[in-house]
């Protein structure tokens, strides 16, 4: 049995440790449709379509939320409360991105208690900025609102090429081994 940390994303998804990648962005064919549903007026048709792209998450969701259980014995996961949200843009973003989160967080929940799977919430401070190999902040990572753009960079204390989300995964895992290492209690 593994340990794995998972990064949330603001753009509607979820990045482990191990490089898997959640993604529940609501796809183009779905966009479509309802744009077509919309325009003719069919309001049976609009909801009909609201509830089948609900449904595609919740399954994304729980495929992602199961296998996650199945295979790891710890599961670690940033603190998302930390984050700050302070553009028009990012506050957009944060009423999709908490229902998202929210639904996430409920399964991994319930799943790691029925399983005897250990769930951790940590502080996800620098865990964006901070190289997950040497461990330093260097200039070139990724930081603030400029940062956010960011898929990949190359630590510029040891060299090591990143991507971004699955570095920062490494971190928040880090991060939960380190409390436990220490017998710090779990909030
Ligand atoms: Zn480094």
């Amino acid at each position: 049995m593994g340990s794995v940390g998972i990064d949330l994303s603001l753009k509607e998804s979820a990045t482990t440790s191990n490089g898997d990648k959640l993604i529940i962005k609501q796809t183009q064919k779905w966009a479509n449709k309802l744009a077509v549903a919309q325009r003719a007026k069919n309001k049976k048709r609009v909801k009909a379509i609201h509830a089948k792209i609900k449904n595609t998450r919740l399954d994304l969701i729980h495929k992602f939320t199961t296998k996650l259980v199945k295979d790891n014995s710890l599961i670690v996961v940033g603190d998302v409360k930390s984050r700050s949200f302070t553009t028009k843009k990012t506050k957009l973003a944060k009423s999709t991105y908490d229902a998202g989160w929210f639904e996430l967080k409920r399964q991994l929940e319930y799943k790691c208690k029925h399983a005897g799977c250990q769930l951790e919430i940590v502080n996800e401070s620098y865990t964006t900025q901070t190289c997950s190999y040497c461990l330093k902040i260097s200039d070139s990572s990724p930081k603030g609102r400029a940062g956010l753009g960011i898929r990949g960079w190359t630590c510029a204390e040891c060299g090591i090429w990143h991507d971004r989300d699955i570095n920062a995964a490494k971190n928040i895992l880090a991060v939960g081994l380190d409390r436990l290492a220490v017998g710090i209690p779990s909030v």
